[in-house]
């Protein structure tokens, strides 16, 4: 690290548990944010400034005049442009001393794997059970932590699920893949804006937690967030031992 980099990363690098080690943990660190929108828009804003060094956003939609209220990457001017490259803009300014890659694409099966295998943590920060379930199976075929959220309407959840770990479950295992869940979408249903900012941020903290490798993450464990009485539940949850995705057969 140089000069600039000790005094811009200081109030990491006082931290007992951050110090010059763990901050240089994030630098040398990448992370893939699947979702530029509400979610996508503080966690990636908090990689960006606590100076993870490589990140990577994917997402194919382009900037609405809806999505400002909530998704606080994104600006009045950039209405119309991709999302991936106007949050890239707004990282950049914030931190110029990462770097960050823009994909204005929907990736598929082969691409998500590409892509998650190039990386250190993923975020999904999507909208859909079907991307959720896409970056689920790329994460635990590649070994790659995924830090999950959602949020909807006054609702809010976040887990962690670790293909490293032989207990923690994955997202499949809470949510199986041929259940026909209902995809609601934020888009349509309505979100409360500030709710998106902290499961986003949380999403930050858990990725920044698994870079430096310390703290423990969320994995096993299922919070939820009801935004109106502000109450949070801990949800305890196991592998399932019949995941299509996650069991392991029996030695
Ligand atoms: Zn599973």
């Amino acid at each position: 690290m140089n000069d600039d980099q000790l005094l811009r990363y200081s109030r990491h690098i006082l931290l007992d548990e951050v110090g010059i080690e763990g901050q240089q943990a994030l630098l040398d660190g990448s992370a893939l944010i699947i979702g530029a929108g509400g979610l996508g828009s503080p966690a990636a804003m908090y990689l960006a400034s606590a100076g993870v060094g490589r990140i990577t956003l994917v997402d194919h939609d382009t900037v609405d005049l809806t999505n400002l209220q909530r998704q606080i990457v994104h600006t009045s001017a950039r209405v119309g442009q991709p999302k991936a490259q106007s949050a890239r803009e707004t990282l950049l300014q914030i931190n110029p001393g990462i770097e960050v890659t823009a994909l204005c694409e929907r990736a598929d099966d082969a691409r998500l794997a590409e892509l998650v295998k190039a990386h250190s943590v993923v975020l999904d920060c999507s909208d859909n059970f079907k991307t959720r379930h896409a970056v689920n199976r790329a994460c635990f075929e590649h070994k790659v932590p995924l830090v999950s959220g959602a949020v909807i309407r006054f609702d809010g959840q976040i887990s962690v699920f670790d293909p490293r770990s032989a207990t923690s479950p994955c997202y499949s295992c809470l949510f199986p893949q041929d259940q026909p869940f209902e995809d609601v979408a934020c888009s349509t249903m309505g979100v409360f804006a500030p709710l998106v900012g902290v499961i986003g941020a949380m999403q930050a903290a858990e990725a920044m937690k698994l870079l430096i490798g310390t703290g423990t993450s969320l994995a096993g464990r299922l919070l939820l967030l009801d935004g109106r009485s502000m109450e949070w539940t801990s949800i305890g949850v196991a592998r399932s031992p019949d995941c299509p995705v996650c069991a392991r057969p029996a030695r």
